[in-house]
């Protein structure tokens, strides 16, 4: 059997009123069971866009999809409608940045965690009852007994975020899309977040797909991290790889931009100046010139006219016409020294 997930050559197209904007382009990755893939990139660099397409949650009026996804062998993009219903939640769900928005203010917590559950199992009310108090639990919400009649609004923050994870897995999917989930939350409540992912994904076995814009929220988690950036993959490696030896300018900004919690220096973060390109219009070669202060030791134009493949280059791939020995010095003289 190949990869749980396995997503190939994907490439998704909008259709505006300026033009059609070439958000996904040439997208390969596959995920195994029970690991997890970090996507990092900035808005706009095509992360949530890709896995809208995997979930089918796309608008077909104005969005076209090539490539191919297979889930557990099986072919998503060719999905019917009502095959696509019938998976997500059940195997695969889907956890956003805004939990606000994700649960309505109308129906109790409870009712809405039950909801999903009793429709894919045909449980009863109680029984739907049961398993929402027992997944409140799971997801570390005190006397979830009571807090199981409560509305959104009586939940903080995180604790909305916790209900939100509950209600996607009430299921046990197999597959779980994160995209975002901490980014509203601060920093400990963020950390505790992940970590509860990672626990439940240690007791369940589930994949999961993290999306955010910040290296530092994954690196206890991913396996794999996934760098986007203007709608295409521009390094794919494990997290140790990238962390220890990115082969790309914009992952080196990324990684300057981690927050170094044991540093016993104050070390300033180093936001990546200037902002993500349009992807009406997206630069001629390399996207990131524009952004790239290493261009010039490029020989000729090769960084606005011809765009990097992806490739090998001293142990994963990258999207760079640097030679391995620049980034090899780059690296090591000035990155992660920082
Ligand atoms: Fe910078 Fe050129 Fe590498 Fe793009 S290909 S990241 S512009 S050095
Ligand atoms: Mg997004």
């Amino acid at each position: 059997a190949g990869p749980f997930l396995s997503v190939r050559d994907l490439q998704v197209r909008f259709r505006t009123e300026d033009g059609i904007v070439k958000a996904v382009n040439n997208l390969t990755f596959d995920l195994e069971r029970g690991k997890t893939l970090g996507i990092v990139g900035e808005s706009g660099s095509g992360k949530s866009v890709s896995n809208l397409a995997v979930m089918g949650l796309h608008n077909p009026r104005n969005t076209t999809i090539e490539g191919s996804v297979t889930l557990d062998g099986k072919d998503l993009l060719h999905a019917s409608q009502r095959d696509l219903e019938k998976l997500r939640g059940n195997k695969m769900a889907m956890i956003f940045q805004d939990a606000l928005a994700a649960l309505s203010p109308y129906y109790t917590i409870g009712r809405q965690i039950a909801e999903p559950f009793m429709k894919h199992t045909g449980a009863s009310k109680k029984e739907g009852r049961e398993r929402a108090i027992e997944m409140l639990r799971r997801v570390g919400i005190p006397q979830p007994q009571t807090r199981v009649d409560d509305f959104p609004h009586q939940f903080s923050g995180g604790m909305r975020q916790r209900a939100m994870i509950a209600m996607a897995l009430v299921c046990d999917p197999e597959l779980l899309i994160a995209d975002e989930p901490t980014t509203a939350l601060d920093v400990t409540v963020q950390a505790q977040i992940v970590d509860l992912l990672k626990d439940l994904q240690q007791e369940s076995g589930t994949s999961i797909i993290f999306i955010t814009h910040d290296l530092g929220v994954i690196r206890e988690i991913a396996d794999d991290v996934l760098v986007m950036y203007a709608g295409r993959a521009v390094e794919r490696g494990t997290m140790r790889e990238v962390l220890k030896s990115s082969q790309h300018p914009y992952g080196w900004g990324l990684l300057s931009s981690i927050p170094r919690i044991n540093a016993s220096v104050d070390i300033p973060l180093m936001p990546i100046p200037g902002t993500p390109p349009s992807l009406l219009n997206p630069p001629s070669g390399c996207a990131f010139n524009p952004r790239c202060t290493y261009k010039e030791l490029v020989p000729g134009d090769r960084c606005v006219t011809e765009r990097p493949p992806l490739e090998m280059a001293n142990g994963h791939l990258s999207a760079c016409h640097l030679t391995a020995e620049q980034k090899q010095s780059i690296l090591t003289e000035q990155i992660l020294p920082r």
